[in-house]
Formats: structure tokens, sequence, C-alpha cells
């Protein structure tokens, strides 16, 4: 899923808090189900969707790790491309 789509989902967890908290809505739970409704389910996918970015991270960190190993195995401890990205590793946060 794209990062947008799990941003969103995200966005719509909090945006239910938010609703439940401030007493603009019940908790419920439908039969049939309303995805778009059902906190339980809008809080689920954004649940899911943190996950899900912390899964596709983590690929990320260990592809750019490999790419920087094997870069400096032709290049040297000075390379400005391998030092930007262990900044990019370590650094992480906004
Ligand atoms: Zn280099």
């Amino acid at each position: 899923m794209d990062l947008d789509k799990l941003r969103e989902n995200i966005e719509a967890g909090h945006a239910a808090i938010h609703e439940l908290c401030s007493g603009k809505r019940r908790w419920t739970m439908s039969i049939p189900a309303e995805p778009d409704r059902d906190q339980d389910l809008v809080l689920t996918r954004a649940l899911e969707a943190g996950t899900q970015a912390i899964d596709r991270l983590q690929r990320v960190e260990t592809a750019l790790r490999q790419l920087i190993n094997d870069h400096l195995d032709t290049c040297d401890d000075t390379c400005e491309a391998a030092e930007i990205a262990r900044a990019a590793l370590e650094g992480g946060s906004e």
C-alpha cells in the first residue's frame, strides 16, 4: 500500500479518537459492519497502517545498508554518498 494511503488511514484513526473523546460520536460497531464509520475498524486500519509503514521502513533500511556496504567495496570511507545514506539511517525522524 502506498505511503499516502497509510497516512490517510492513520489520520482517520486520529479523527475517530477525537470524535469519541470530544463526545461528537459514540462508539459504534454496526451489523453489518460499516468499515468507514465503525471505530473499531477505523482504528484497526490505523494501527495496521503503522505496522505496514514500519515493515516497509525496515525493508528500506536493510536495502540501504546493503547498498552502502556494496558501494564501499568500490569506494572509500570518505565517500559523500555513503555519508548521506548513513545520516539518513541514523536520523530517521523529522
Ligand atoms: Zn562512493
